[in-house]
């Protein structure tokens, strides 16, 4: 097991600056998702930290040791990537057993440990087959089981379950977490689902176009976003955003949207710190803190929806205040049609606010 240490890592494609200034401690046995869009640098910073791709700056370190002058084959670190790539003429068995074949076992010890990692995986039944006749989650499983056997310093993992159906992605998910707890390896994994993240991860990472947004555990990305990246990036549906003004009264602020007349009250308490002068201010509030009502409730407003998405376990309504849209979540047939008039409110305590300008939280304690 490992520990893995990036500082202030750079790398360019040519003028495509793809990693810009990375710094990144993994601990021991930690499982650590790194998590962005398409091209923002992922699968090149994993790729470094395997020696698969060398870097223009900064430094990688593997238990406190610098490693760019060792090749990838001198790092004991194993690679999974999402194209499973076995051995299509060999078993099972000769697949997982394969990368043992230099290190200078003996039979009986490579036999054990290949059906140690097989059990594990819950592959054992399938040590006889050829990838051809596996399923596209056992043929991941086994490409997995290849990764372990040697026992690596650490597993890095590319999109390893990007290309199975979603229900196998869910039960591949469970699996791989099942897998890292009982082998305590030091996992570095890549993904652009935030689901996937958020359910894997002791601690999240999230790029955008080779910057780091922000490191936290999944509870902290999602409930204290550091800008306005990560707070639409994380949580589905998206957080809506609004302009806003806030104009202070007695004890907190009138929260003013989309032109309308009439405002939200705020408490201080609810405010996180910001300065209801600020200039130019974005409020982030998810669905689930849109708060809907038939009735009329003290310091809801009148709204009419305009847009609802049935999704069985429950419903997002689109609501209307001035010239914005707000998606709220519901309980499923809450809200009967477009048009209908109903009340809605905003939960003060699941408020965020961003300078519109740079995106940054506004509040003092993120
Ligand atoms: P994806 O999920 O699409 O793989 P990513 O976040 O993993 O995205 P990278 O694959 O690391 O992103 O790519 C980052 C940027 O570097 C992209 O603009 C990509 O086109 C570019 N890039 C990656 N590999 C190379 C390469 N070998 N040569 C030139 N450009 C590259």
């Amino acid at each position: 097991m490992a520990n893995i240490s990036l500082q202030n890592i750079e790398k360019y494609f040519g003028d495509n600056y793809v990693i810009r200034k990375l710094n990144l401690d993994i601990a021991d046995c930690e499982f650590v998702v790194l998590l962005g869009p398409s091209g923002c640098g992922k699968t090149t910073t994993l790729r470094a930290i395997a020696g698969l791709e060398t870097i223009d700056s900064g430094d990688i370190l593997i238990d406190g040791e610098p490693v760019h002058e060792r090749r990838a084959g001198d790092r004991d670190i194993a690679f999974v990537f999402q194209s499973f790539s076995l051995y299509p003429h060999m078993t099972v068995y000769e697949n997982i057993a394969f990368p043992l074949r230099a290190v200078g076992m003996s039979n009986a010890e490579r036999d054990k440990a290949v059906k140690d990692v097989a059990e594990i995986l819950r592959i054992s039944d399938l040590l006889t087959r050829r990838p051809s006749a596996l399923s596209g989650g056992d043929m991941q499983r086994v490409a997995i089981g290849r990764a372990l056997v040697r026992r690596p310093k650490a597993l890095l993992m590319d999109e390893p379950i990007g290309a199975l159906d979603a229900k196998l992605r869910e039960e591949m998910r469970a699996e791989i977490k099942r897998l890292h707890i009982a082998r305590g390896s030091t996992s570095v994994y890549v993904t652009h689902d935030q689901i996937e993240a958020m359910s894997l991860a002791d601690r999240i990472v999230i790029m955008h176009d080779g910057i780091l947004q922000q490191i936290g555990k999944p509870d902290e990305v999602y409930l204290k976003p550091a800008n306005l990246f990560v707070a639409q990036f994380v949580g589905s549906p998206v957080m809506n955003v609004a302009d806003i003004k806030l104009k202070a009264n007695g004890d907190g602020a009138t929260l003013i949207m989309g032109g309308a007349d009439d405002g939200f009250a705020f408490p201080q308490t609810a405010l996180g710190g910001v300065n209801v002068n600020s200039a130019e201010i974005a409020l982030g509030i998810r669905p689930e803190a849109v708060l809907l009502s038939h009735e009329q409730i003290n310091g809801a407003m009148e709204v009419a929806t305009t847009n609802i998405e049935p999704l069985g376990s429950h419903d997002i309504v689109d609501v209307q205040i001035g010239e914005e849209v707000l998606r709220a979540r519901t309980e499923s047939g809450f809200a009967s049609g477009e048009g209908q008039r109903l009340w809605v409110n905003l939960d003060p305590a699941q408020a965020h606010f961003f300078d519109r300008q740079s995106g940054q939280s506004l509040r003092s304690d993120v």
